[in-house]
């Protein structure tokens, strides 16, 4: 099932990015704030982005801007941040991302994002400081643990377990229901799993940026309107 040749290609993709953003493998990251800071000229836009597409991202004239879907938890925005820096950083064009889309770039993209949030040796480091010894010793609980240790989203770390065949298709089933119930009950807040909106991050810049997509032909001019409208009907 996991396609080892794009799992641990992303893996070091991106622990030579935490690396060179100064930080080790093993800590949780607060990937919203570790991106302001570290991508030069980034505009983070958040908009309801409809159900089909998860995010979007471009580069041009030295600006950098990444749009995240509001409708999503925030642990997939995380996640979905994460994925866009790949394309940021490693891709050249303007890409719409789709949910669930097949295509190579996109699927390295997943891993890359999977992998930055929880790099591989994490995830080793993490089983042996839990005790987590064997397969079956991953329950429901020592997952939620997991996810709200790393903030992962709940998807992304099952996807991940299923696709190191630690969980079998049955737990994958069973495990995905309600992860924010469970959580709750555990004493959680259930942050990870309710859509977020930072209200900062759509200021003047903004304006100038979808201008500059305009004129570069990169959007169109409904488009330009669409994400106006979007981000300043409120
Ligand atoms: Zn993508």
């Amino acid at each position: 099932m996991i396609n080892p040749e794009f799992y641990f290609e992303m893996n070091d993709k991106a622990n030579k990015l935490r690396h060179e953003w100064f930080i080790d493998e093993n800590v949780p990251i607060d990937i919203f704030s570790i991106v302001k800071n570290k991508i030069d000229n980034l505009t983070v836009v958040f908009m309801d982005m409809g159900e089909e597409i998860s995010g979007a991202s471009s580069s041009f004239d030295e600006q950098n801007i990444i749009f995240i879907n509001s409708l999503q938890s925030y642990g997939r925005q995380r996640f979905n941040l994460a994925h866009e820096v790949y394309h940021l950083k490693y891709d050249e064009k303007f890409i719409t991302c789709l949910k669930g889309s097949n295509i190579d770039i996109e699927r390295k993209a997943d891993e890359f994002a999977s992998c930055l949030l929880l790099p591989h040796n994490a995830l080793k480091y993490y089983e042996e400081l839990n005790d987590i010894k064997e397969k079956k010793d991953w329950t429901i609980e020592k997952i939620i643990d997991a996810e709200q240790y790393f903030q992962i989203s709940h998807h992304a770390i099952l996807w991940r377990l299923r696709n190191l065949e630690i969980l079998t298709y049955e737990q994958y089933q069973k495990f995905k229901k309600h992860p924010s119930e469970k959580a709750r009950k555990m004493g959680y807040n259930t942050k990870l799993y309710e859509p977020y909106t930072d209200e900062n991050t759509t200021d003047g810049n903004y304006i100038n940026l979808l201008n500059k997509l305009y004129d570069k032909k990169i959007i169109s001019i409904e488009e330009k309107n669409e994400y106006l409208l979007d981000a300043f009907c409120e």
